[in-house]
């Protein structure tokens, strides 16, 4: 049986030339899928080509060339009945200020032609999963950011999706919010739907997703599960040493100079202890998903 959700097949972007620039080719023939019932990450710096994706996945852009498919049909031909089993969680929060926050619920859930009564029935649930049952009857230029991205979340359910898109779900949260939302997040794909993410938090991404797509320039660098990727292209555990560093250390074990301190990678954590003296300064963690995207992106700092 066919487990996948989405398709992506030899997928491409380009931009066309605008003032007096050339084209930009965001997307450069991707290739991926999106199994069912998984959260799927897509991660990679400022300019990776993520949100072009992204568009192109929530039917935003055209793509130029390639194949994209959602539910086995092409994105350009879903019929009425497919598009009501898509939720989107836009980067930009693009709720109706002037209505209260039930509106926002109510109104949304009528444009995918539910009745009146089935819409507003699920609501409570909804603002009560979110934690804003109190602002029901608020409007939401009175909400603070957080409470918006809560409630976007809210309205992206509110046809029940069985797929949905959340395009940085959390960025510019603060950290109860996040875990706030990291718990639905959690809650959601136990119940059996299919989540695609973007976000810069590696610690989300490594916490939330079953499978990571790292693209770069518009390529796909690496994927796989945080795990698979962090024993694929670090070491299990990272040294780091402050200045100045052990003269007597191997020279073939990698490492990074970060300028106030080294970063050594290392599988046999205990071994390397052993080579450091009492009066060296260290810290010891698990690799983790930030060190791969380092690694596989560069340390150079993006627009
Ligand atoms: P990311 O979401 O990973 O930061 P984007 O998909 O936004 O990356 O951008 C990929 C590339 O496409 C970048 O070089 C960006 O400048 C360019 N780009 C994005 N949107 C447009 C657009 N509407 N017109 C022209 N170029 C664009």
């Amino acid at each position: 049986m066919d487990t996948s959700i989405i398709g992506a097949k030899d997928l491409t972007k380009t931009y066309p030339a605008r003032n007096g620039g050339g084209a930009v080719e965001a997307v450069r023939g991707i290739d991926f899928e999106v199994q069912r019932g998984t959260c799927t990450g897509l991660l990679g710096p400022n300019g990776a080509g993520k949100s072009t994706t992204m568009k192109m996945l929530m039917g935003l852009t055209q793509r130029s060339g390639g194949t994209l498919t959602m539910f086995g049909t092409d994105v350009r031909s879903l019929s009425h009945e497919q598009r009501c089993k898509i939720g989107l969680v836009p980067q930009d929060d693009n709720l109706d200020p002037d209505l209260t926050v039930a509106e926002n619920l109510l109104i949304y859930g009528m444009l995918f032609g539910l009745p009146k009564a089935e819409v507003e029935a699920r609501v409570p649930a909804l603002l009560a999963m979110m934690q804003l049952t109190e602002k029901t009857n608020a409007r939401v230029n009175q909400l603070s950011g957080g409470m918006k991205r809560r409630l976007t979340i809210a309205r992206a359910l509110i046809n029940n999706p069985e797929l949905l898109f959340l395009d940085e779900p959390t960025t510019g949260l603060d950290p109860q919010a996040r875990v706030m939302i990291w718990q639905r997040i959690l809650e959601l794909k136990k119940s059996g739907k299919t989540l695609l993410l973007t976000t810069h938090y590696m610690d989300e991404a490594q916490r939330l997703c079953d499978h990571i797509i790292l693209i770069d320039h518009g390529t796909i660098l690496a994927e796989g599960s945080p795990q698979e990727l962090i024993q694929r292209h670090v070491k299990k555990y990272v040294f780091d040493i402050t200045k100045p560093v052990p003269l007597d250390l191997p020279a073939d074990i990698e490492h990074e100079d970060l300028g106030d301190s080294v970063l050594f990678y290392v599988d046999d954590g205990k071994a390397f202890r052993s080579l450091l003296a009492d009066d060296v300064q260290f810290w010891q963690r698990p690799a983790n998903m930030e060190d791969v995207f380092l690694k596989l992106t560069g340390r150079k700092l993006r627009s």
